[in-house]
């Protein structure tokens, strides 16, 4: 790693690369891109091309609209799905404003900003994301339904996975990107992949998700079928999660690592999962954005509800995975693919940051299995719910002050005013549920 602007240019020439794609997120995630014809590549290195931003999402208003484009050169990719004779490739890239100064509306740069006060801290992040989602088949208009292609199920085989061929396709593409993928499997349900690719520095990985999301989108459907990260798009089966494992190193150096330690874990990991536990509640808006995330956060299909950590029981919010050594890590089970995942990756590292300056106690792990515990036995327990509602969550972010110093002013205000909005405007359509069960009876 670590282009220059010359191994750029070299590249570019090499693999007959006609346009740059330039590419950035909006608060919510979707990446955006502009095209740029490869003449102009100077330009775009040096980070003086200008976009407006007026009409991205969450950006900024009309007053103030001329962006600037700042290129990682890191990130530069070939898109393997265009032609190779005048080849597209892509750049990953930060927003500056005029004055030259960093947006801080801009979900790369907020993240960066929680990666700096972990620097600081001495602490870098590393993230290891498994995504899941569903492939379904399109109508004839093209529009995406909810039936699946297939019967399978976990770690089933071919035939009666057809998916398979999409996602092979998927991870083949993914690793000509660069990506390592570790493993890629049917998930529970009818029609549910998971990919899961190598963990990574934070921002690497949120970089990745981003890619692997319109990566996997754009194979499946050459493949006839219709990728979704939608949390829960079939009621009654498992939806889609996207846990998170995590550690932080320090001087090359597992700091999560305690052999002699409860499940291994370092004293610093314990006040990490004290803080993750502590902001669950006002992060949980950032890693399950949408209405219908909280329709996945419900017992009974492996996603989890209560606020707890456990080193061996899938039910908790972190489990501990038995790896230890140089792969000690925890993993955030709550998180879902709809997540920006740069808003994502910095609000957690805050609240684990926060729990380590603070030293907080994350309580003993949990044995049992929480969902088999009666309502008292689990405020007994001290063990809380993540919040119900997207609603709900607004209001437990509203009331976190790291996790909203996180964000910052930006970011926070925009995020939260368009999600009242979602919030709202579900709240007052007439949904198909609600026909079936009263408009006969009433
Ligand atoms: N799909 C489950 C979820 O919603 C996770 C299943 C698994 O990976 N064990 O989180
Ligand atoms: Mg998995
Ligand atoms: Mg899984
Ligand atoms: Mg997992």
């Amino acid at each position: 790693m670590g282009y220059t602007k010359d191994d750029i240019i070299s590249l570019t020439r090499d693999l007959k690369v006609k346009f740059i794609r330039l590419q950035f997120v909006d608060i919510f995630g979707v990446v955006k891109n502009v095209a740029i014809p490869i003449s102009q590549l100077e330009d775009v290195l040096d980070g003086k091309l200008m976009f407006d931003g007026s009409s991205i999402e969450g950006f900024t208003r009309i007053q103030e609209s001329d962006m600037y484009l700042k290129p990682d050169l890191d990130s530069f990719a070939i898109f393997p799905w265009k032609p190779r004779d005048g080849a597209e490739a892509r750049l990953i890239c930060d927003i500056y404003n005029p004055d030259g100064t960093p947006f801080q509306g801009s979900p790369r740069q907020i993240l960066k900003n929680v990666i700096e006060e972990a620097k600081a801290m001495g602490y870098t992040m590393y993230a290891g994301p498994e995504p899941e989602f569903f492939m379904f088949l399109t109508d004839e208009k093209g529009k995406p339904t909810i039936e699946t292609h297939d019967k399978g199920g976990y770690f089933d085989l071919s035939p009666i996975d057809l998916g398979e061929n999409a996602r092979r396709d998927i991870v083949l593409t993914l690793e000509e990107m660069g990506f390592e993928v570790e493993a890629a499997h049917h998930e529970v349900a009818p029609g549910q992949h998971e990919i899961d690719f190598k963990y990574s520095d934070a921002l690497k990985t949120a970089d990745n998700i981003a890619t692997f999301r319109f990566v996997t989108k754009i194979i499946a459907k050459q493949h006839g079928l219709h990728a979704t990260f939608m949390p829960k798009p079939v009621f009654g089966i498992n939806g889609s999660g996207m846990h998170i494992h995590q550690s932080l190193f320090t001087d090359g150096k597992n700091a999560f690592a305690d052999e002699n330690g409860e499940a291994g874990l370092s004293e610093i990991a314990r006040y990490y999962v004290g803080g993750i536990l502590k902001h669950a509640p006002g992060f949980t808006a950032i890693t399950n954005p949408l209405v219908n995330s909280y329709k996945r956060l419900v017992p009974g299909y492996e996603a989890p509800v209560y606020i707890c950590w456990s080193a061996k029981n899938r039910s908790a919010l972190v489990r501990v995975p038995a790896a230890g050594g140089v792969k000690t890590r925890i993993e955030l089970r709550s998180p879902d693919p709809s997540a920006n995942p740069y808003l994502a990756l910095a609000v957690i590292l805050a609240a684990g940051l926060d729990g380590i300056k603070n030293k907080i106690d994350p309580g003993h792990q949990v044995y049992n299995n929480i969902y088999h515990m009666t309502d008292e036995e689990r405020e007994k327990a001290g063990i809380k719910s993540l919040p119900g509602s997207l609603k709900e969550a607004l209001e437990l972010l509203e009331q976190d002050e790291v996790i909203k110093k996180a964000l910052g002013t930006h970011v926070y205000e925009h995020f939260v005013a368009a999600k009242k909005l979602e919030w709202d405007t579900y709240r007052t359509k007439v949904h198909t549920w609600e026909l079936d069960e009263y408009a006969e009876v009433y």
